[in-house]
């Protein structure tokens, strides 16, 4: 099965270098290839996102991802900017659903911003939709009648992406604990009101699946005040890019957090959660936790091996109780070094 490997600015090659020794020893049905993306597709070849690059992430069976992000093109114009290639890839390979998984490694319950007794029941998986929503809506810059600037960005989404992403949410929910909370503002946006309505309607495929609704406010006082109560949360582009930040870092270091965006087929670009982080790139001081635990995802959620899934997550809970630590988690093991503790731990 091929995949591409595309491993991007700052510490992306460093935690994509230990990913791949891992995979190396859980599989030897994976097939690697790998192309430039980001600021080093930049100096390569002037574009963030080429050609090349994109028909290798097309052919891919999945895609794994390291970071984008380098200081020296913050000034470059916009659609030249290495973040530019990630919203290119989700674009072109239309990748609608975000799936990230928020866990407590209970070897890690001092590390979250919470209560070691709050933070220790988090264990949800809050699914974003990425396509539509205010982010893609018609939007400028106008003046008032009375000569005012004003700025406008219109909020919608239609029947088919809401019941797309609310199956996501179900069938996510269906192979885990079985309870779904859609996100929504419905109590004042019309937007809302059709996700909620349409969500209902969905529920009607899902009998087994205990639904609710919270609003937005609501959910974002329940994630710090009782993570514990979520099991998978679904939501729409806004409202999850926030709630989805959140409830990560409720969970603990930004180094240990994974991510999967898929298409409607179950295939996927998997990137950790964090970016480039230029102030420590080269020095070996990157987590690649967040990124072998995106490739556990990778293998589960694309490529149907459930079971080596399961054996990378178990290897990083092994090395983490044996006390393997990071900078990022207050110890001093290197990048390769906690590379080694998750392959020992297999
Ligand atoms: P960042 O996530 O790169 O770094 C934030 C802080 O967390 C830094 O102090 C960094 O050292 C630390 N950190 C991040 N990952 C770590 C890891 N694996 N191990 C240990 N420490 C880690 O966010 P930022 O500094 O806001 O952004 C840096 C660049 O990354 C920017 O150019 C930004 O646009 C880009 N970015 C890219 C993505 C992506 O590729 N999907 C996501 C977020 C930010």
């Amino acid at each position: 099965m091929l995949i591409a490997l595309l491993p991007g600015d700052g510490i992306g090659p460093e935690v994509i270098a230990e990913t791949v020794r891992v995979l190396d020893r859980v599989t030897d049905q994976l097939r690697f290839e790998t192309a430039p993306v980001g600021g080093a597709a930049y100096k390569a070849e002037g574009h963030p996102l080429p050609p090349a690059t994109l028909d290798l992430a097309k052919r891919a069976k999945a895609i794994l991802f390291g970071a984008v992000g380098d200081p020296d093109c913050d000034r470059l114009e916009r659609h030249l900017r290495p973040e530019q290639a990630i919203l290119g890839l989700r674009k072109e390979l239309g990748l609608f659903a975000n799936l990230r998984p928020a866990t407590l490694f209970k070897e890690l319950a001092d590390a979250s911003a919470l209560r070691p007794e709050v933070a220790g029941a988090i264990d949800m998986v809050i699914i974003r939709e990425l396509n539509g929503d205010v982010y893609f809506g018609e939007k400028g810059m106008r003046k008032t009648a009375s000569g005012r600037r004003e700025g406008y960005d219109i909020m919608s989404y239609d029947e088919d992406e809401v019941a797309r992403i609310a199956r996501v949410g179900f069938e996510t929910a269906r192979a885990r604990r079985g309870k779904l909370c859609s996100v929504d503002k419905a109590n004042v946006l019309e937007t809302s009101q059709l996700w909620r309505d349409v969500v209902i309607e969905v529920s009607a495929e899902f009998p087994d699946i205990e639904l609710s609704h919270m609003y937005v406010d609501n959910a974002a006082m329940q994630l710090v005040r009782n993570p514990g109560q979520f099991d998978v949360i679904v939501t729409g582009n806004l409202f999850g890019d926030i709630l989805s930040d959140q409830a990560s870092m409720c969970a603990g270091s930004i180094g240990m957090l994974p991510s999967a965006s898929l298409d409607a087929n179950q295939k996927g670009l998997y990137e950790p959660i964090h970016g480039s982080a230029p102030d420590i790139a080269g020095q070996g001081k990157a987590n690649p936790l967040a990124t072998i635990l995106s490739a556990a995802m990778m293998l589960r959620y694309s490529l149907g091996l459930a079971a080596e899934a399961d054996r990378i997550e178990a290897a990083v809970a092994t090395a983490l109780e044996n006390g393997a630590r990071t900078l990022d988690l207050g110890g001093k093991l290197t990048t390769t070094q906690m590379g080694d503790a998750v392959l020992a731990a297999l």
